[in-house]
């Protein structure tokens, strides 16, 4: 159980963070996490209780996927009473799916689950390592002064801004700030102190309500990214992958797309056969609006699902998680058009997040 003293899980994936240089030749190689006190000394001055976890071996996050997510979650799970919030150092690659995949995984989530990573190893001098890793490790210990965490909810942490997960994106391959989260504000802002927005926290579960962990998913989903000239045998050929169950469909502007008829029947046929069609925005901020132009009234009719301003990580991995309940077809349309986690900003029809639906029942 939770001492006085505050403790932080450290629960180790992969990635560039955990890298120092070989110095014999120069290489970069993983560190053993249980030493992480002799490259991170700085953190012995705070006075938590800080264990870490590797994943064995550790993985670059490109070869990161669901599986991954399932055991980041098991962890968690496992360790929840122990401790007041978990650090998860990941590569930064695909970091914004993990934490969209953790978000719809960890259901009733009271304590943060901050993933951070970094740009340079920490064992270079003028890495981001550090200063990330620290920095989550206090988010993760923080409480208010009732003795409540600022955040309940999967985020990520890079450079100077606390970004809810299933709304950020890597945004760059090589600046220190990585991640964006075009569509929502951050839930913090990191700088001399650590200023929370608390208007942009989840709101925390009901009384009573404890962790759940769902473990399904279903990976027969794909991304389909819509370009002036795309053809029909193209389209065709997607949307009769053999298995597929879901296609997260990036349009143009507010959700356009070709009005060609083989087009629209194309999808029609495809919704008709039960596959989930989503249509999420190749643009970097705005929302979806299926009412706005004919072309997304069309595609309405065509049987296509609104993502609303979802991330399209954030559309695949809940689309992955809903097609795993087995429930039935209507239900996950309907889900998946319903805010779960804070995923994308409600219309006015719909209370603001509707964290109430459990993915178990
Ligand atoms: N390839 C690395 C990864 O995502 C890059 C990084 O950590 O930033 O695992």
């Amino acid at each position: 159980m939770p001492t006085d003293r505050a403790s932080v899980l450290i629960i180790y994936t992969g990635g560039t963070i955990g890298m120092i240089e070989n110095p014999h030749n120069g290489a970069l190689e993983a560190f053993d996490f249980e030493y992480i006190e002799q490259h991170v000394p700085e953190i012995k001055r705070f006075n938590f209780k800080i264990n870490t976890l590797s994943f064995d071996p550790v993985m670059d996050s490109s070869d990161m996927g669901p599986d991954s997510w399932v055991k980041i979650a098991e962890i968690i799970r496992d360790h929840y009473e122990d401790y007041d919030g978990f650090v998860v150092l990941h590569g930064t690659d695909t970091m914004a799916y993990t934490a969209s995949g953790l978000s719809f995984m960890l259901e009733n989530l009271t304590k943060p689950v901050v993933l951070t990573g970094s740009q340079l190893p920490i064992g270079q001098l003028r890495t981001d390592g550090k200063e990330n890793l620290i920095t989550a490790i206090e988010i993760a210990a923080a409480k208010d002064a009732d003795g409540k965490p600022y955040v309940n909810e999967v985020c990520v942490l890079f450079d100077s801004l606390l970004l809810r997960g299933n709304r950020c994106t890597k945004i760059s391959a090589d600046q220190f700030s990585a991640f964006a989260s075009p569509n929502y504000p951050p839930l913090a802002r990191v700088g001399i102190n650590i200023h929370y927005d608390r208007r942009m926290r989840l709101s925390p579960p009901t009384e009573g309500k404890s962790l759940k962990v769902k473990m399904s998913y279903d990976s027969n989903v794909v991304f389909l990214k819509l370009f002036p000239g795309i053809s029909e045998s193209v389209i065709s050929s997607i949307l009769n992958i053999k298995g597929l169950k879901g296609v997260v469909m990036e349009t143009f502007g507010s959700g356009n797309a070709p009005c060609s008829s083989w087009f629209l029947n194309a999808l029609k046929e495809a919704t008709d056969r039960g596959i989930v069609i989503v249509n999420v925005t190749q643009c970097m901020v705005g929302n979806v609006e299926m009412t706005r132009y004919e072309t997304g009234i069309k595609l309405i009719g065509a049987g296509v699902l609104c993502g609303y301003d979802s991330t399209p990580e954030s559309a695949v991995a809940k689309l992955m998680m809903l097609l795993g309940t087995g429930r039935p077809l209507d239900e996950i349309k309907r889900l998946m058009m319903t805010s779960l986690r804070g995923e994308f900003t409600v219309d006015h029809n719909q209370d603001e997040c509707s964290c109430a639906v459990s993915l178990f029942d």
